[in-house]
């Protein structure tokens, strides 16, 4: 038994998934011809209360697609230090979009309206033109939080008063719909753009969507087709997003609590000096400085058990669809028996 938490994205797609994507009528999607892409963009639109919405192969390119539309080169982003767009996108933001960016840094990724406000820049030759505020929902190096939806309220007062967009990088949006007692149309209502991720907590073997005004998504559709993410006929990943979106939602609570029951072992073990609390699927712990990270996954590997580094002396555990009762038992006990 291999029980794999380095990612919420290492899903397999479940039996049913696999039928419906049999199943799947196809088309020409850069033709717009594909029913099962038209059907996923429409139901994540309505889901949403948004106009439009265009399927993508990733959250890294919706995230970039996004960013690129809200912005013209030499403006100024504001997101989070810890965020993926700053992280993980291969320095995308500059090389797509010849933007800078205004680092905040919040609590596990998470600023305030003020922290927008006081970084907004003169309206002045000498400074870059202050033009989006992207956040992440939940946040991922954060270790999964959730954000204060006031807050993001908040927000969205400071970019009306300042003629700012609004992007929120909703790669888990729906582990904290369901932390929360969220709903999509709340966020529908308060952002201009939106990216979800079919690929992560949700089960889909790929895909993402970008949703947003109809002017906006049209303008997307060209940008993602520069970018080479056109696609043909991806009517298959397409209902498995729709099938992800019907039977996989209301299951992250599993996760959850499954994040929970680990932090409770970690935090009563010897060799863990810090759990950070996990609201939603992800568990991120610090181990004491007398163990070697790097001897403590390798050691964990070879019974079985697969987590990453995420720098330090901090490891992470993500919960998700494929890990068992019965895995998560063997991994207690092996995390249980490893010793300063
Ligand atoms: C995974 C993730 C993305 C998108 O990643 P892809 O691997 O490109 O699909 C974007 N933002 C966050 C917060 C993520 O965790």
């Amino acid at each position: 038994m291999i029980a794999d938490f380095r990612s919420d994205t290492v899903t397999k797609p479940t039996r049913g998934m696999l039928e419906a994507m049999n199943a799947a009528p196809v088309g020409d999607d850069v033709f717009g011809e594909d029913p099962g892409v038209n059907a996923l963009e429409r139901k994540v639109a309505e889901m949403f209360g948004k106009q439009a919405a265009v399927f993508c192969p990733s959250g890294t390119m919706t995230n970039q697609i996004a960013i690129k539309a809200h912005t013209r080169p030499a403006d100024e982003v504001i997101c989070d230090r810890l965020s993926h767009v700053y992280n993980y996108e291969g320095g995308g933001i500059a090389f797509h979009s010849g933007c800078s960016l205004s680092l905040m840094d919040g609590d596990r990724g998470r600023f305030t309206a003020e922290d927008v406000a006081n970084s907004i820049r003169p309206d002045d030759i000498h400074s870059p033109r202050t033009s989006l505020v992207a956040v992440e929902n939940t946040t991922n190096k954060g270790g999964g939080a959730c954000w204060d939806f006031a807050e993001l309220q908040k927000i969205r007062r400071v970019c009306d008063e300042n003629g700012l967009a609004f992007h929120l990088d909703g790669a888990r949006l729906f582990n904290a719909l369901v932390a929360k007692g969220e709903t999509p149309e709340m966020y529908g209502n308060l952002f201009d753009s939106i990216s979800i991720c079919l690929s992560k907590g949700l089960g889909a073997p790929v895909g993402s969507l970008l949703l947003g005004d109809a002017e906006f998504i049209e303008y997307a559709r060209r940008i993602r087709k520069l970018m080479g993410g056109g696609m043909r006929q991806a009517g298959s990943l397409a209902v498995a997003g729709i099938y992800a979106l019907d039977n996989h939602v209301e299951r992250l609570g599993d996760d959850h609590a499954r994040a929970k029951r680990l932090a409770e072992v970690l935090s009563n073990l010897a060799y863990v000096s810090k759990v950070i609390e996990p609201e939603t699927n992800i568990v991120i712990f610090e181990l004491k400085k007398s163990l070697d990270p790097k001897a403590f996954l390798s050691g964990l590997e070879k019974e079985g058990v697969k987590a990453v580094s995420f720098g330090g002396q901090l490891i992470r555990f993500v919960t998700h669809l494929d890990i068992t009762e019965q895995m998560m038992e063997h991994t207690i006990e092996k995390l249980s028996a490893i010793s300063l």
